[in-house]
């Protein structure tokens, strides 16, 4: 997969279906050029999604994927699913699944090979507790997070734990340290997005370090206004 500019929204729990619409409508309305943009719904939304987003640039991905192909397995979702109803990433590894759903680097490995299996992009997320920056173990948590899976034709997110959904986004700088860091482990051409906190105020200046290439957005995404803020910021880097 080719380094490419990406601004994809994490919808989380939020939404219904007439606020689904109005926001799908508006960020049509208004997308800019330059980054490519994805929004990931919940489950039940994603046909209705798919339908609006139909003959647009905007791709649609869900938030999380089984690591089984079928079976016995109540309230799961497969990578084959989720690729039917016309999704194009999905999300593993988030750390909100990490931390409350106890998904392990095993896991999130399964999850992402089910879905490039599927022909889905798995936008991979690997991020340290506050607790672990302050020890001074992030790059050995985002290193063994990465290395627990056979990394191919992803998306990695570099998403600090303490940074999502908290207001407090890591420094520009301390964005760019890690994504360096993760880039050396991986082929130069892959897609590196940050996540955490990221505004349309603060967007433009995170976007601009040089191993930055998008980002991962939660609260955000939510509102049209903001999304395209960020969406420009990702789209005018470098010019
Ligand atoms: C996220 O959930 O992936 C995220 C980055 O959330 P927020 O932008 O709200 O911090």
């Amino acid at each position: 997969m080719a380094r490419t500019r990406l601004v994809a929204g994490n919808w989380k729990m939020h939404g219904s279906r007439p606020a689904n619409r109005a926001l799908v409508d508006a960020i049509l309305k208004g997308l800019p050029r330059g980054a490519e943009c994805a929004v990931c719904p919940p489950f039940p939304y994603l046909a209705e999604v798919a339908e609006q987003l139909r003959g647009s640039s905007v791709a649609l991905g869900a938030q999380n994927v089984s690591e089984h192909a079928q079976g016995a397995h109540t309230g799961e979702v497969s990578a084959a699913m989720l690729k039917e109803l016309g999704c194009r990433y999905v999300i593993v590894g988030h750390s909100e699944r990490r931390q409350i759903y106890g998904e392990t680097d095993a896991q999130v490995a399964a999850k992402f090979a089910a879905a490039r299996k599927s022909g889905l992009t798995p936008i991979l997320c690997v991020g340290e507790t506050l607790a672990e920056r302050e020890a001074g173990r992030t790059e050995d948590v985002v290193a063994r997070q990465l290395g627990a899976v056979q990394f191919a034709d992803g998306v990695l997110a570099y998403e600090p734990v303490w940074a999502i959904g908290t207001g407090r986004n890591a420094t520009p700088e301390q964005a760019q340290a890690v994504h360096a860091f993760l880039r050396k482990r991986l082929s130069e051409d892959t897609t590196i997005v940050y996540g955490g906190s990221v505004k349309a105020q603060n967007a433009a200046a995170i976007f601009a370090m040089p191993d930055v290439d998008g980002g991962l957005i939660g609260g955000a995404s939510l509102v049209a206004e903001d999304f395209l803020a960020i969406l420009q910021a990702a789209g005018t880097k470098g010019k």
